[in-house]
């Protein structure tokens, strides 16, 4: 079994083929870090277009490096939401016309489950039901997952994701953000003074298993202002007091973003035991997972619930191809698929799109009843 996976959902264009057995045989990313730094955030129809420009080459490079040709793939697994559909499309029409070429059978992904499912690529141990917090750009997500394709949503955010207060944080304090802003903030991070400034834990007062962010990407902007930080003076200009002080921001900043993660997952693992009470890990996944203080501070959260922590390397928490073709594996192997499109289909057709796709759909709805 031979599955090539694409992944258009947001900013990175990316393409990986892995084999039945969870050997990554290639995989291959392009990312849009440097438009994302010119306009400060996806625009759907640049993002598209710029997708658009890259995913021939980009699903080549991946079977080039795995030495194949697509007549050598038993499937193609796609991501068809959540996500932009402008974006979206990119992919889901390149993975048609080439199941429809070669007549291989096409599953279409969910990019949570996908960042989720992973995890089981690197962890064999890793068996259902485990419980996941998915942390990224668009998502803060804590889920039970029960079985595949079965998932109860235990908390979700009301507002941001910590992802997106990462980005704007980054962006305030004048960071580089040719990468993304989360990694250029956690280095910067690193010299700062956590403690200096007491931002307030966010939902302290609602027990239950909610992410807020906005509230603190208030404070952060106020304390930017209020120290005076100019962000159009890039950080390497910085004065070294500025300097200083935009450091002290970062890891303060850092440190509540993260201990609001640690006081959530404490009571899902709570909550997720009354209902399963056999879970022995905790995964953590999505592009802010890469980050190497939040595993060190989960990883102690994890230890203190007599759990253990699955985190994949940083190359599989940020977007990319390699989760999406394992997860299409998992549901092929459950018989999950769609037969191959026809060869003929028509540019313009409607695809089975899902922009807006909740993982966990029933219980988040039960929950959001009692809200
Ligand atoms: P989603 O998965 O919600 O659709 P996405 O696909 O755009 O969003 P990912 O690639 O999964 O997101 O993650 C990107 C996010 O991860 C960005 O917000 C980025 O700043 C953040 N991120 C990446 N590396 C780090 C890091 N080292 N520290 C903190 N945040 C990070
Ligand atoms: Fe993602």
């Amino acid at each position: 079994l031979v599955v090539l996976g694409i992944e258009t959902s947001c900013d990175d264009t990316a393409a990986a083929v892995v084999r039945g057995n969870g050997e990554i045989l290639s995989q291959v990313v392009s990312s849009q870090a440097d438009l994302l730094a010119k306009y400060g955030g996806v625009a759907p129809k640049m993002a598209e277009e710029a997708h658009s420009q890259v995913i021939d080459q980009v699903v080549q490079e991946a079977l080039d490096k795995a030495n194949l040709t697509a007549t050598n793939l038993s499937a193609v697994a796609v991501t068809i939401g959540p996500g932009l559909s402008l974006c979206l499309r990119v992919g889901v029409r390149k993975a048609r016309k080439l199941a429809g070429s070669f007549n291989l059978p096409i599953i279409g992904i969910h990019h949570m489950e996908a960042h989720a499912l992973v995890a089981r690529l690197i962890e064999r141990e890793l068996q259902f039901p485990f419980m996941a917090l998915l942390i990224s750009g668009g998502h803060n997500l804590l889920i039970l997952a029960h079985d595949l394709g079965h998932y109860i949503q235990l908390g979700t955010t009301i507002d941001d994701a910590i992802g997106e207060a990462y980005d704007k944080t980054a962006k305030w304090l004048g960071l580089d953000m040719s990468r993304s802003g989360g990694p250029a903030l956690e280095e910067l991070a690193r010299e700062g003074d956590a403690e200096s400034i007491k931002f307030s834990t966010p939902m302290k007062q609602h027990k239950d298993c909610n992410f807020s962010y906005a509230g603190l990407k208030t404070q952060v902007r106020l304390a930017i202002e209020s120290k005076n930080i100019n962000a159009e003076i890039p950080i390497s200009s910085a004065s070294s007091q500025d300097r200083r002080s935009r450091a002290d921001i970062a890891a303060s900043f850092q440190r509540v973003a993260v201990l609001h993660l640690e006081e959530r997952c404490d009571r899902a693992i709570e909550w997720a035991r009354k209902i399963e009470p056999s879970i022995k890990h905790l995964v953590v996944s999505g592009g802010v997972a890469s980050n190497q203080y939040v595993r060190a501070r989960l990883d102690h959260v994890v230890k203190k619930n007599s759990l253990q922590l699955v985190c994949p390397p940083p190359k599989l928490c940020t977007d990319n191809g390699v989760m999406v073709a394992w997860t299409g594996i998992e549901h092929f192997c459950m018989g999950r698929f769609d037969p191959p499109p026809p060869t003929d289909e028509h540019e313009d057709y409607m695809y089975d799109l899902r922009p807006r796709w909740p993982l966990g759909e029933e219980y988040a709805e039960g929950r959001s009843e009692a809200r």
